[in-house]
C-alpha cells in the first residue's frame, strides 16, 4: 500500500511555509494484491488503489484541484493588475470550485497536491507553465486579460467534460457538474465584457458554435 500519511483541513493553515517536497517520491513498486482486481473485466488494464478509485480517476481529482486553483490564482493576480471586479468575483467562485474539488480528495483519502502551496505556485509542471503564460499574457492589459479568462474558461470546460468521461463516482461527477457549469457562467461573464469592450472573442479550445451557443444561453451545463 502506498496510502500516505494525509492530513485533513490543514492547508489553510500551513500557507507557504511546507511548499512541495514529498510528492514524487512515492508510487513506484507498490504490489499489493488489489492491484490484481480489474474493474467487472471490463477493462483489464485498469488498477484500483486504495482509496477505491483507479489511477485516472486520482489524477483527474488531483489535476482539477490545481486547475480550479489556476483559474483562482490567474483572477486574483489580474485583479491586482487592473482592479476590475469581474476578477475578485470570479476569483471568488473558483476558490469554492477548488475547495470543492478538495472535498473529494479529502473523501477518498488522497494526498492533496495543492497543499501549503501559495498562489502561483503548481505541482503539476503544465499548470505551472500555463499559469505563468497566462499572467504574461493577460499583464499586457485589460482586454487581454478578459480574453485570457475566456481562455481559461474554455479550456476548463474541455477539461471538466475529459475528467467526467473517467468517472463512475457519483460524488466526484457531482462536483464535476457543479464546476462545469460555474465554468459556463464565467464564459459567460467574460464574453460580455469582452463585448462590453468592443472585442468579439473567437474560441480557441472548444469550437466557435459551442461559443456562440452557451453565450447565448442555448447550449445547457448539464446536458
Ligand atoms: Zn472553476
Ligand atoms: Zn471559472
Amino acid at each position: 500500500m502506498d496510502r500516505k500519511h494525509f492530513i485533513r483541513g490543514m492547508s489553510a493553515m500551513l500557507g507557504a511555509v511546507v511548499f512541495g517536497p514529498v510528492l514524487t517520491a512515492c508510487g513506484s513498486g507498490g504490489d499489493d494484491s488489489l492491484n490484481t482486481i480489474a474493474e467487472a473485466g471490463v477493462t483489464g488494464d485498469t488498477t484500483l488503489t486504495s482509496t477505491g478509485l483507479d489511477e485516472i480517476e486520482i489524477a483527474g481529482l488531483k489535476f482539477m484541484r490545481e486547475e480550479e486553483k489556476l483559474a483562482h490564482d490567474v483572477y486574483a493576480t489580474l485583479f491586482n493588475t487592473w482592479g476590475a471586479e469581474i476578477f475578485s468575483n470570479i476569483a471568488a467562485s473558483e476558490t469554492a470550485h477548488t475547495e470543492a474539488v478538495l472535498g473529494q480528495i479529502e473523501l477518498y483519502g488522497i494526498e492533496d497536491p495543492a497543499e501549503g502551496n501559495p498562489v502561483g505556485v503548481f505541482e503539476d509542471p503544465y499548470l505551472q507553465a500555463l499559469y505563468d503564460k497566462l499572467i504574461a499574457m493577460g499583464s499586457v492589459s485589460l482586454i487581454e486579460g478578459l480574453k485570457v479568462g475566456a481562455l481559461i474558461e474554455e479550456t476548463d470546460i474541455v477539461d471538466i467534460r475529459e475528467k467526467m468521461e473517467d468517472t463512475d463516482e457519483a460524488s466526484i461527477l457531482q462536483v464535476y457538474q457543479n464546476l462545469l457549469c460555474g465554468s459556463y457562467e464565467h464564459l459567460q461573464a467574460f464574453d460580455k465584457a469582452l463585448r462590453a469592450n468592443g472585442v468579439s472573442y473567437q474560441s480557441q479550445v472548444i469550437t466557435q458554435e459551442e461559443w456562440d451557443a452557451i453565450v447565448a444561453g442555448t447550449a445547457s451545463c448539464t446536458a
